[in-house]
């Protein structure tokens, strides 16, 4: 049994010295508890705040404790009448290998669920967060010009895809010519347009020819800084996260712009809104899982999975994951199934 906690505070990027990979007892049920064996683990863009001594919406982990994170898992002990030996569940229950639970927040996933780590992605978390940011605060309409990058991430790739079943013309922006194309050929987006070429600004305008009506926004900098100019009146740009400023330790150099921003926000009536997905929707959970079901079932959502086995490279794949390395959702394989 081996668990990863967080061995020291990052400043800037992490880095593997940052974790350490632990051998522990496996813990023992008490009544009312059931052991689960975790078998996939999800590795997310919030973990990085986590690791943080800073005040978020949610507490920092401690130093020398085991690190967070969302795990399917299957049930191998129970002394808790409600759950059964073999089936599965989404539990929190981190980066280990066992973990303890008292049945508070599971989720039963059944006894031979189809595929169950989709409950980390499409079917989970991500996938709620791009349907209700997308549809609560984006408001797309048919006609309009929705762009989204991180597109193949399963956010990302979410938004879009839910952008073209709303009638929008989608284009994502993405970190290089594979995950492009696979944007287009695969997910069905317009256009996507990679950020790391030189001339990003320009093709962007080029591809937005009337202008921008929802922007997503998953990553900021130089992506935001491209797409404000193009932001048309009565926009609406949800703020679901800023992954490209996770491992800033300043803000950056340059003349001051909140002006301009402000400016832009008041002449074009731009809304633009945070939101933590389950501080702010949870109450309509069921409405996402009832459409992705059946957008699933029906073929109109395409799912990419970047699955890593073996939690010992967890913290590489995590350093990876800030850096556009993974192309889909990130899962950590713990144990076989
Ligand atoms: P992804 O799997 O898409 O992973 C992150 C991707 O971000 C990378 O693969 C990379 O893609 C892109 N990226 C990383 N650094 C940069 C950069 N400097 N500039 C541009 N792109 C960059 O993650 P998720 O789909 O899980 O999450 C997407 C966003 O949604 C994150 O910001 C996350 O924090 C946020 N989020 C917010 C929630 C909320 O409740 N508000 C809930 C869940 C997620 P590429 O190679 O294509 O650039």
């Amino acid at each position: 049994n081996s668990r990863i906690v967080l061995a020291s505070r990052p400043v800037g990027a992490p880095t593997p010295e940052n974790f350490r990979l632990e051998d522990i007892e496996r813990p023992v049920p008490a009544e009312g508890e059931v052991l689960l064996r975790s078998v996939y683990l999800s590795l997310d863009p919030y973990m990085r705040g986590r690791m943080n001594d800073a005040k978020s919406y949610a507490d920092p982990v401690a130093v020398d404790d085991v690190m967070v994170g969302a795990t399917v898992c299957q049930v191998v002990e129970s002394n808790n009448p409600e759950f059964e030996i073999g089936e599965w569940v989404l539990a929190y229950t981190g980066w280990q290998s066992y973990g303890i639970s008292d049945g508070e927040g599971l989720l039963k996933l059944g006894k031979q669920p189809t595929a169950p780590s989709y409950a980390l992605g499409v079917l989970g978390m991500p996938g709620f967060t791009a349907y209700m940011g997308l549809l609560d605060i984006g408001q797309p309409k048919p006609g309009d010009t929705l762009v989204v990058a991180a597109a193949t991430g399963p956010v990302g790739a979410t938004v879009g895809q839910i952008g073209k079943i709303k009638g929008c013309r989608v284009i994502g922006v993405a970190g290089g010519e594979e995950k492009c194309r696979y944007a287009k050929e695969v997910l069905g987006f317009d256009e996507c347009i990679d950020h790391k070429a030189a001339d990003f600004e320009q093709q962007l305008q080029a591809t937005c020819d009337k202008g921008i009506d929802v922007y997503f926004e998953n990553v900021g900098g130089k992506v935001f800084d491209a797409v404000l100019p193009l932001l048309n009146t009565g926009a609406r740009v949800p703020v679901c996260g800023l992954i490209s400023q996770y491992n800033a330790t300043s803000l950056p150099d340059g003349p001051d712009r909140l002006s301009m921003l402000m400016g832009t926000l008041l002449i074009k009536r731009i809304k633009m809104q945070g939101f933590i997905i389950f501080d702010d929707y949870a109450h309509r959970y069921n409405e996402f899982a009832q459409d992705m079901t059946q957008w699933l079932a029906e073929g109109k959502i395409q799912y990419r999975e970047h699955l890593v086995e073996g939690l010992d490279k967890a913290p590489e794949a995590f350093i990876g994951l800030l850096e556009g390395k993974n192309f889909g959702k990130l899962v950590i394989q713990v144990n076989q199934p």
